[in-house]
């Protein structure tokens, strides 16, 4: 089995492959943003596709093409960043889950890869109105992923300011082992180290007042070794938080609706 992209199939493979039981879907959104002057503006739709893949592969599902813009109004003071209101993103997200389950998915799996998507996926799942038989499960624990990354950083020697929120260590690592050719590490440099309540509480005014390189954490540790942990790490948590939503043993068989 294994995972299959959804946008690469033919309408007639994808209805007999929900018709075979394949009814679970991943959707991530990613963002297009600024992340330091080291790495690309697409690094959050890059762990959306990757990420994404990952965790469809462990379940046996269809992954769908990640949506490339997120809610990045903090990263605007830099270049190239592309942001969407809440309303569009709401909007995006509620077409995204009413095409998938009008073609028979049953679980659709909503991912953000993006800090700044998590509150407003939350919401906009809380206004969907629900559909008999499908289920949405959507990933809005983005202190719990934090929290994962450090974990994994720690196996590292890294400390959580250095693994940080966005373009640290951690980050960084994930894209040097995913696209290497995209880190340009001779121009890292470390960003804000300070406290995480200090991210937390400033960096929805303006990333920039952080830090002016728009880099929270410190991405000059990062190596391939580490990135190549921390994507294993993150699909292993991802899987187990998927189990958890379906109340079962994350040891036990692949779940399968
Ligand atoms: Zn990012």
């Amino acid at each position: 089995m294994g995972a299959l992209h959804l946008d690469q199939l033919t309408w007639e493979e994808v209805k007999t492959e929900i018709q075979n039981g394949r009814d679970t879907v991943i959707a991530p959104f990613g963002s297009t943003e600024q992340h330091g002057r080291h790495m690309p503006l697409g690094t959050d739709a890059v762990l959306g596709d990757e990420l994404g893949w990952g965790l469809a592969d462990r379940l046996n599902a269809f992954l769908a093409p990640t949506v490339r813009f997120g809610c990045s109004e903090h990263h605007m003071a830099f270049a190239g960043t592309i942001s969407l209101s809440d309303t569009t993103f709401r909007h995006i997200v509620t077409d995204v889950v009413s095409s998938l389950s009008h073609h028979g998915f049953r679980q659709i799996v909503l991912l953000p890869t993006h800090g700044g998507n998590f509150k407003p996926l939350a919401a906009a799942v809380a206004q969907i109105e629900p559909v008999k038989d499908v289920r949405i499960l959507a990933f809005t624990d983005l202190m719990g992923l934090i929290g994962a990354a450090f974990k994994s950083s720690s196996k590292f020697k890294i400390s959580p300011a250095q693994s940080g929120a966005h373009s640290g260590e951690w980050e960084t690592s994930l894209m040097l082992a995913l696209r290497p050719g995209q880190v340009k590490m001779e121009r890292a440099s470390e960003g804000f180290v300070g406290e995480l309540s200090e991210i937390i509480s400033k960096v929805f005014n303006g990333i920039e007042h952080l830090d002016e390189n728009g880099v929270l954490g410190d991405p000059r540790p990062a190596t391939v070794e580490a990135g190549k942990q921390y994507l294993a790490d993150t699909i292993e948590s991802l899987y187990r938080w998927f189990c958890e939503q379906k109340n079962i043993n994350a040891k036990g068989p692949v779940p399968h609706s």
